[in-house]
């Protein structure tokens, strides 16, 4: 049967789907729906416009279209066209193929979800697979000769006939923006599958991973550096002493100095520095260090500025010579920081030997940055991810 779109009954599955699930509503939503007698049942492209048979909605119930609906979202916020394209060569040149392990990715959880899938969809377990695997997991464990629906290029990546090829609907930028936003809503939530919690997880965690990691250096930094201060360089006042039993003023944890030496050797852009900076003040700020704890010294072989900054936007940045920042880390030292955090590419020597007072921490910026030796905490930091 063919004939016109049941519009009405369509959104209306739609609308089940996003009221069931809230936290694919924005997602759903952002779809836009084609109608077209060429597309076998439902399909998306890579801009969210999702091609819909009339006939497939005809024969459809509308709990079996709502499934079908979160089906379709699920490929494009697990941006399984952007995967697809990312495969290993040679593994993904039959799109059906790939297709076929992108559905038995969502549907273990659709299933798991209680959702009403149509009777011939494809989970693991129809090729004997167990379930929560990653589509490129399963591509590389399905049988040989395996067909099933095509689900657009939105899923495996490859145009299909009734594709419109205008560049209207989601750009990549608003789409990604959709699966942060997804992707928050739905950690916020307990009663969300394991499936989409993990890629929650994935989308959240590995972008943030290096603020977390540079965080936790300056937090464990402090730490060691105000306890080696409390007992070590404090003597008691004399009114703690007249205390003693009680509790030692010296002892309380002192609010924490930091010094951040930068890197202006010339190899690093100056747009790139500023933003690292930014970052690192955004860290200091959520661990408890003010603007006015820290100073800043522009290096390369020899120091170029020091102040000490209330923001990253006070920062001038200088220099563009060769690299050595032991000059800058010996700068630093004088004003007696618990933390040296150096932000560089890292070509550049380093101390000889562990600091007596102060932790140093090495925000390595680029990929091809080498590893500094390892008494200094390293952490790659890339301000262009957020
Ligand atoms: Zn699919």
């Amino acid at each position: 049967m063919s004939g016109t779109l049941d519009r009405t009954k369509l959104l209306a599955a739609r609308y089940r789907a996003a009221i069931d699930r809230p936290y694919l509503a924005t997602a759903l939503f952002s779809i836009t729906v084609v109608e077209s007698a060429r597309v076998p049942t439902m399909g998306v492209d890579r801009r969210w416009r999702c091609y819909v048979s009339p006939a497939f909605v005809a024969r459809t119930p509308v709990p079996e279209l709502a499934a079908v609906w979160i089906h379709e979202v699920a490929h494009l916020l697990r941006d399984h066209h952007g995967r697809a394209t990312r495969l290993p060569p040679g593994t993904g040149d039959d799109h059906y193929r790939v297709n076929v392990a992108q559905d038995c990715e969502i549907n273990d959880d659709l299933v798991a979800d209680r959702l009403p899938l149509p009777a011939d969809r494809v989970e693991p377990r129809t090729y004997g697979l167990r379930a929560g695997l990653v589509f490129e997991k399963y591509l590389q464990l399905l049988p040989k000769e395996v067909r099933s629906v095509d689900c657009g290029s939105g899923a495996h990546g490859v145009d299909r006939p009734w594709e419109h090829d205008d560049p209207g609907g989601v750009s990549d930028v608003e789409a990604e923006a959709i699966r942060r936003d997804t992707a928050r809503q739905l950690r916020s939530r307990g009663d969300v599958p394991g499936g989409w919690r993990r890629w929650a997880d994935q989308l959240l965690e590995s972008k943030v991973d290096w603020r977390r990691q540079l965080a936790g250096a300056v937090r464990e930094a402090v730490a060691w550096a105000s306890g080696a201060v409390d007992y070590a360089y404090q003597r008691p006042s004399r009114r703690s002493a007249a205390l003693r039993g009680v509790i030692l003023p010296s002892l309380r944890r002192p609010v924490p100095r930091v010094a951040i030496v930068v890197d202006t050797s010339g190899s690093m852009g100056e747009p790139e520095l500023a933003a690292a900076l930014a970052e690192v003040a955004a860290v200091l700020r959520v661990v408890g260090v003010g603007g006015n704890r820290t100073t800043v010294l522009a290096c390369d072989a020899a120091v170029q500025v020091t102040r000490s900054v209330y923001s990253a936007a006070d920062v001038q940045l200088a220099g563009g010579g060769g690299t050595d920042l032991r000059v800058g880390v010996a700068e630093a030292l004088r004003s007696r920081p618990h933390v040296v955090i150096v932000l560089t590419d890292g070509f550049t020597p380093w101390p000889d030997a562990p600091l007596e007072r102060t932790r140093l921490i090495a925000g390595l910026i680029g990929a091809q940055a080498p590893e500094p030796p390892g008494w200094i905490t390293a952490v790659r930091v890339d301000p262009t991810l957020q």
